[in-house]
């Protein structure tokens, strides 16, 4: 181990900085000192690759241009923006964290690592990136690229997910770090797991700290590190929702915050139970969930999803809604919406199938509405 060796460590920030200015890709948060575009660019990079948050980035910007216009944003409108680009908890907490600026800090992004910290929603890695990078702090950023590279660096073998691996790395993130130029170095060692120290393939040959590397130097496969953890299975659930019509009208719910797709809008419905058909979950979720009574109609489409952590094949029904008061018990809240609204609702994924073939369909005449019956 290098870490009191003060010439191995300069050489080390000299290679990796030298590397990042020559071979840095071109990305529009590299180009600004501005906190808030620092924060949401490094919170829309967290799980999501940079050609994706490319496409999100510069329309999140327009639409929330400072913490202000982002604190004084709906929560809905904040997650249309964000639709699409996945672990819907991000854009919450962005939008929590905004709120708790203007409320608490003059409607001022802080400048240190302990201010920031103190938001609620801004966890360490995010108040590392930008103290780091905006403020010039000396904090190293550790996601899950860093971690990676570090664990090849050190030739780290310890199962990774643990608490007390986390913070061995994060102690040699920070004895590594530049002192002088942290936010480039932070940044440095991202680019370096994104582009060259990648999960499968490393590319040692072109790797600027190479000969630093004890996994390289030790091992006949780099990729080896970090140490994978038994892969679990991905549940797969086999879910069914009803578009429930009455007149020209389409009722949608908003699930709760704190669940999984939090926060955003669906066609209700839930999962098949053991021996029951499609047709009888719609109707039996519409009625313990919303206390409505409907008619289930013909099949529509069925689609097919994979989220991060499950898999899901829903079947999408017409359903003719025959009475009663809406009664929330897991949504928080519904609407009736004439098929041209729904675009104005943030929905996941998978949902979205449904909206673009409901858009092409019944967007214009209404009177094309679905006659009710069994398939
Ligand atoms: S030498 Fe290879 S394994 Fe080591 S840091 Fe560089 S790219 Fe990663």
């Amino acid at each position: 181990m290098k870490l009191d060796d003060e010439k191995w460590l300069a050489e080390f920030r000299e290679r990796l900085l030298q590397w990042f200015t020559g071979a840095q890709r071109d990305l529009p948060w590299r180009k600004t000192r501005d906190p808030y575009s620092i924060w949401i660019s490094e919170v829309m990079l967290q799980q999501t690759q940079v050609k994706t948050v490319l496409k999100y980035y510069s329309r999140f910007l327009q639409a929330f241009p400072d913490v202000e216009t982002l604190a004084h944003a709906s929560q809905q409108q904040v997650l249309k923006i964000w639709e699409g680009l996945g672990y819907y908890a991000r854009a919450r907490n962005l939008h929590k964290a905004a709120k708790y600026m203007v409320e608490h800090m003059g409607a001022r992004i802080p400048s240190t690592y302990d201010e920031l910290r103190r938001i609620p929603g801004i966890g360490e890695y995010t108040a590392a990136a930008v103290a780091s990078i905006a403020f010039g702090e000396p904090r190293a950023a550790v996601d899950g690229n860093v971690r990676r590279v570090l664990c090849r660096i050190f030739r780290f073998e310890e199962d990774v997910h643990s608490q007390k691996a986390r913070d061995a790395l994060q102690a040699y993130a920070d004895r590594l770090l530049s002192p002088d130029r942290p936010g480039d170095f932070n940044q440095a060692m991202m680019e370096l797991g994104a582009t060259l120290c990648t999960p499968r393939k490393p590319k040692c040959l072109l790797c600027p700290v190479s000969r630093f590397c004890r996994a390289r130097l030790e091992l006949d496969d780099p990729a080896m590190l970090p140490l994978k953890r038994q892969t679990r299975a991905v549940p797969h659930y086999r879910v069914a929702v009803g578009i429930i019509w009455d007149e020209g009208y389409i009722f949608i719910d908003r699930r709760d915050e704190n669940g999984m797709l939090g926060g955003l809008w669906e066609f209700p419905g839930g999962k098949i139970e053991n021996g029951e058909t499609a047709q009888e979950a719609v109707r039996r979720e519409i009625k313990e969930e919303l206390d409505l009574d409907i008619e289930v109609g013909d099949f529509y489409m069925e689609v097919r999803h994979a989220y991060s952590h499950f898999k899901i094949t829903m079947y999408v029904y017409h359903c003719l809604y025959k009475g009663g008061e809406p009664r929330l018990t897991a949504a928080r809240d519904w609407r009736w919406v004439k098929p041209e609204e729904l675009r104005f609702y943030p929905f996941a994924a998978a949902t979205q199938k449904v909206i673009r073939r409901l858009e092409s369909e019944f967007c214009k005449p209404p009177e094309r509405r679905p006659a009710a019956g069994r398939r």
